[in-house]
């Protein structure tokens, strides 16, 4: 049996040149990003390690408006509308 470290994730078979196969292992994905207030899935936010995230352009990391990131829409929306009653 593999090493406790290496038992998570796909396996794979690879055919190399020469007609040989081998088994090689494809890593689990890291969780989805989660909003801060109602915990549902973040859309717009990549999925994958921290070199495959650096390896995106700026724009592609997460969503470019408040909160982008760490709120939902709907929970921002509701945040926004309710600080503004506040203040009137
Ligand atoms: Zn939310």
């Amino acid at each position: 049996m593999v090493r406790r470290s290496l038992r998570s994730g796909k396996r794979k078979l690879i055919k190399t040149p020469s007609g040989k196969f081998y088994l090689t292992r494809i890593p689990d994905k890291p969780n989805y990003h989660h909003c801060a207030t109602c915990g549902g899935k973040l859309h717009g936010m990549p999925r994958g390690t921290q070199i495959e995230i650096r390896r995106l352009h700026k724009s592609q990391r997460s969503p470019s408006r408040p909160y982008g990131g760490q709120l939902c829409s709907p929970c921002l929306k509701r945040q926004l509308i309710e600080k503004n009653r506040s203040l009137n």
